[in-house]
């Protein structure tokens, strides 16, 4: 048996009593000792054997014990040697005496170390036995030699069955045979994975360090291991690398483009300047194109796929890897960006929204872009980001429109009764404005003194109202003889203060009050001027007619600021009795109307204004009781601000 294994010491604990027991034998025989050599004429030849005093008290003292010990028997050997000998010549009986003290130093000294080097043992044999890990010693044969608490406690078999059985037999042990016999034989130690059988039949997966135990003459005598179980975590490493290669293949195989990102300095950056933004941050997003460039910048592709590099035009993958995908956003259209921002900047985990790209052959695309947050390190680090190629689908959607448009154009050439309606409502309104000015006009020209300057207020309303009547006209006829659209960059913050003027009259007749507010860093907006300014006309008028179920207190407010979606929204809301029906939406339908002299078409006209122009109208209960009734606008690509 090995060195080792043999001087592995016992691992018994003292009992108090043999602290006892010991150093009191020690005491006596050191008396005896001191007492024969003075009573008897042995001349110190009994002194020697005193050195087993120290080797009894190193039993159970430390250091310090046995050299006290050893110091108190040379004492004693001294003095009853001088009480036995005083004055007598110097003969052998000094030899002995000399021989006696320095075989007891000898052997105290022996002891000391032979003491330190036990304490050292038991130490390490102690630290064996506390360690979870398993630690397992076998000799050449393969036979278990030595068997920690920690190798029960995995393997589930008891010291007593564990030592002297064959590890193999014990275990079934599965590892890399020709790598451990290679490693051992050139380094003593073998470190690796390997895979064991508990008692119960469990499988084990350990992680085992290995190291060749030899003789003084260089001969293997066996091994001594020291294994740890990793079964949780190579289940967990294995579940994480399935799920990675899945994803992987996910990702490649996916028909539509899709790249992974590192936004985690996005996130940073975004985050950072979120904390300062008060309001709302997707309104002091979009009012920041530098920004959101900036941002958009400092998201890094990782990794793209097939589909990606075919959508974007690329060459290869290792075109798009390592850039930002803000080299193919087209000017103006950040839109899209601003909204997967602000969306997860809100704690969404996914976020769609339509932008536009550029190809790298410089072909626009419409996309539809959804962000996925992969949740894994740090935030917004893995970023999944799929484009869906809508370009097709908007030309398709296109032709549907411009199909649809001719068929409601002949509808509504048939429907001569609905156009007729049309004119006389939009028309109506500014018939009547002239005439009440024409008649108040003359009324000024008739007073003794003719006041000039309120009749040339009359004639200017006239003036204006005239051409409104005429610009709807044309606009009307337009429809009939199927113009397209002419939609152009407007001031909606103008057109609704032109408005509020040309239904001034109406106002003040019904005493209300309009206040109007408006962001000042909106953007112009995309629409036909006239169709729109018809459209606010007929809001202000119907909230000018609600207010007056009140008495006191009318107030009017026109909102213009920043829709959810991205586009434009202006709001008319007034404090009146609020809508006849529970669902606003109602009063959009063709010839609703709870007025005496209503025709019930202005809403409906209103909403196939909005909706042709590409916004949404909307009728809602203002929180205030009253009603508030609004529209959307799209912000088109590459317009320019609003002048000052
Ligand atoms: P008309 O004004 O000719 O009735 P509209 O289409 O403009 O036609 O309005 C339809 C109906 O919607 C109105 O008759 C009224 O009942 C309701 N309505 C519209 N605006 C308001 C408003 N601001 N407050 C309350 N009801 C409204």
């Amino acid at each position: 048996m090995s060195e080792v294994m043999k001087t592995l010491p016992p691992f018994s604990r003292q009992r108090p009593m043999d602290r006892i027991i010991f150093r009191l034998a020690g005491l006596l025989i050191a008396f005896a000792v001191f007492a024969i050599d003075v009573i008897t004429n042995m001349r110190g030849a009994i002194a020697v054997l005193d050195v087993t005093v120290p080797l009894l008290i190193a039993r159970v003292g430390d250091r310090r014990d046995v050299l006290l010990s050893a110091l108190g028997c040379t004492v004693l050997i001294v003095a009853a040697f001088f009480i036995g000998h005083w004055r007598e010549s110097i003969d052998d009986a000094y030899v002995r005496l000399i021989v006696s003290i320095v075989a007891l130093w000898v052997v105290t000294g022996l002891t000391i170390r032979h003491r330190s080097v036990r304490t050292l043992l038991a130490e390490q044999a102690r630290a064996l036995e506390l360690t979870h890990d398993t630690v397992i010693i076998r000799d050449a044969d393969d036979i278990i030699r030595y068997w920690n608490d920690g190798a029960e406690q995995l393997y589930g078999h008891s010291r007593s069955v564990a030592i002297g059985s064959r590890c193999e037999d014990l275990l079934h042990s599965r590892y890399d045979e020709a790598e451990v016999h290679e490693r051992l034989a050139r380094d003593d130690a073998w470190s690796g994975d390997m895979v064991r059988v508990r008692a119960d039949g469990e499988r084990l997966e350990l992680l085992s360090r290995w190291l060749q135990l030899r003789d003084p003459q260089g001969r293997a005598i066996g091994i001594m291991e020291a294994s740890s179980d990793v079964t949780a975590q190579r289940r967990a490493q294995n579940e994480r690398q399935q799920s990675e290669r899945r994803y992987t293949a996910i990702f490649h195989a996916a028909g539509f483009a899709t790249w992974e990102s590192d936004w985690s300095d996005v996130y940073r950056f975004v985050t950072d300047r979120a904390k300062a933004v008060e309001g709302d941050l997707r309104d002091w997003l979009h009012g920041r194109p530098d920004f959101i460039r900036e941002a958009a910048q400092r998201a890094v592709i990782q990794e793209v796929n097939q589909a990606a590099v075919t959508l974007l035009e690329c060459d290869r993958a290792s075109d798009l890897i390592g850039t930002s995908i803000v080299g193919s956003h087209v000017d103006g259209a950040a839109g899209g960006f601003v909204e997967i921002l602000a969306g997860l900047a809100e704690g969404a985990g996914v976020v769609e929204a339509d932008t536009r790209l550029l190809t790298r052959k410089g072909r626009e695309i419409d996309v539809v872009v959804r962000a996925t947050l992969v949740p894994d390190g740090p935030p917004w680090s893995r970023t999944l980001v799929m484009a869906f190629d809508e370009t097709e689908r908007k030309e398709a959607r296109r032709r549907l429109e411009q199909a649809s448009a001719d068929l409601a154009h002949a509808a509504r050439i048939s429907m001569l009764g609905q156009l007729t309606a049309s004119i006389a409502h939009e028309v109506n309104q500014p018939l009547s404005a002239i005439m009440t000015y024409g008649k108040s006009g003359k009324r000024w020209l008739q007073h003794d003194i003719p006041n000039v300057p309120e009749t040339l207020a009359c004639l200017d309303q006239i003036v204006a109202n005239g051409s409104r009547a005429s610009d709807v006209i044309q606009r009307i006829r337009s429809l009939a003889r199927k113009a397209p659209l002419a939609p152009e960059p407007i001031d909606l913050a103008r057109i609704a203060q032109e408005g509020i003027a040309l239904v001034r009259r109406e106002i003040d007749d019904a005493q209300a009050t309009v206040r109007i507010t408006c962001r000042d860093d909106l953007p112009l907006a995309a629409g036909d001027r006239v169709q729109i300014q018809q459209v606010i006309v007929n809001l202000l008028l119907n909230a000018a007619q609600a207010v007056r179920a009140r008495d006191l207190d009318r107030q009017i407010s026109v909102t213009i600021g920043w829709a959810g979606d991205g586009s434009l929204e202006l709001a008319v809301a007034d404090n009146g009795p609020g809508f006849p029906t529970e669902d606003p939406a109602t009063v959009f339908a063709p010839f609703f109307t709870t007025k005496s002299d209503g025709m019930g078409i202005g809403l409906s006209i209103c909403r196939s204004i909005i909706e042709r122009q590409g916004g949404r109208i909307f009728a809602s209960s203002d929180d205030g009781g009253g009603a508030l009734v609004g529209f959307t606008l799209p912000v088109p690509a590459g317009l320019p601000a609003p002048s000052a």
